[in-house]
């Protein structure tokens, strides 16, 4: 039986929070030490243009990335763990691509809806086909899955849909790739739990916060709720508490919540000490890592190259068929 393919990707736009943790990470490191399974891991760099970005603090967070996926316990000897923009067949194929996406596919998604919102002032073209080079990122790979938290799901769609597209007019060659998501979930953000916790929206709680900070963020989070309707932030807390917590706290508190007795200063005191508990050894591996900039280089160029050699065959079947080889 072939391996399956898998690729995923996250934004070096900032630190990865606990969201991008549990909706995504998580799930790249399992992918990554399963050798029955081939796969592609991005830091999707090119996708960071979209949003304003700080060059310096860009080719920081890049490295902070990829000693992040390493310090999470990223396997790269069983996986290919390198930057987007390294391989330029990225590129090039979401500009063919480009050309057969009708534009009303592209308006209509939720995530281009609501960064445009957010960022009224920067409304740019890649802002709005960031989706095709998504789909680029994941067809020239010819996945069977693709791996995301579900805020990403409508893209991996489009990506269905281009691929669809292009076989129908140039012949077979894309597969329509699935969604690989073990349990769909989504973090909120602590100070507005109604929207979700983001890289670029409201402070994040990061994966590598000192104890302090988690606390500190953790006092923050509200828990507010309108007259008659459930805290959405209350349910955010219980829902790390139940990933996050021991066995006893998730019993102590989901008790209180039932009786109605639930306090919150005690659920985020509780809380905070858990997810500094949960993420210590990663604190340290992760400095560790940073330390070593050569290592995370190595590690990086390795992934570029054996991927790169994937990319290349797909752009020239591509071209040949579209005429321009
Ligand atoms: P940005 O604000 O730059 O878009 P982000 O936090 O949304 O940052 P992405 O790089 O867009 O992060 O997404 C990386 C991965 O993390 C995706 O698979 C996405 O579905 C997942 N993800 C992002 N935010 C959350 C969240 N709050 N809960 C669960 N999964 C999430
Ligand atoms: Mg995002």
């Amino acid at each position: 039986m072939n391996k399956q393919t898998v690729v995923g990707g996250i934004r070096p736009t900032n630190k990865l929070h606990i969201g991008n943790y549990l909706g995504a990470l998580k799930q790249f490191v399992a992918i990554s030490n399963d050798n029955q399974i081939t796969s592609y891991f991005f830091i999707v760099d090119l996708h960071s243009l979209t949003t304003p970005f700080e060059p310096k603090e860009l080719k920081t967070n890049i490295l902070d990335a990829a000693a992040t996926y390493l310090a999470a316990g990223f396997n790269p000897k069983n996986s290919n763990l390198f930057i987007q923009s390294h391989i330029p067949e990225h590129a090039e194929l979401a500009w063919i691509f480009n050309c057969i996406t009708p534009l009303g596919e592209l308006e209509r998604m939720t995530q281009f809806k609501e960064k445009s919102q957010q960022h009224a002032t920067n409304i740019n073209a890649g802002l709005l086909s960031y989706p095709v080079l998504m789909a680029a990122d994941i067809l020239i790979y010819k996945p069977n899955g693709v791996s995301v938290g579900e805020d990403q799901v409508q893209h991996v769609e489009l990506s269905r849909v281009i691929a669809r597209k292009f076989n129908n007019k140039f012949g077979n060659t894309f597969p329509e790739p699935q969604t690989y998501i073990r349990k769909p979930l989504r973090i909120m953000s602590l100070t507005d739990p109604t929207k979700k916790m983001s890289k670029t929206g409201d402070e994040a709680l990061n994966m590598d916060d000192e104890p302090k900070e988690i606390a500190r963020k953790l006092k923050k989070a509200v828990t507010a709720s309108e007259p008659g309707k459930k805290s959405p932030g209350e349910e955010n807390l219980m829902f790390l508490l139940n990933h996050f917590g021991s066995e006893e706290s998730v019993r102590h508190f989901t008790e209180a919540q039932n009786s109605g007795k639930l306090k919150y200063f005690e659920l985020k005191e509780t809380l905070a000490q858990n997810i500094s508990d949960y993420f210590a050894e990663f604190r340290e591996k992760k400095k560790e890592l940073l330390s070593k900039p050569d290592y995370l280089a190595q590690v990086l160029g390795d992934g570029a190259r054996k991927a790169r050699e994937t990319a290349h065959k797909t752009i020239t079947e591509v071209k040949q068929k579209i005429g321009l080889l």
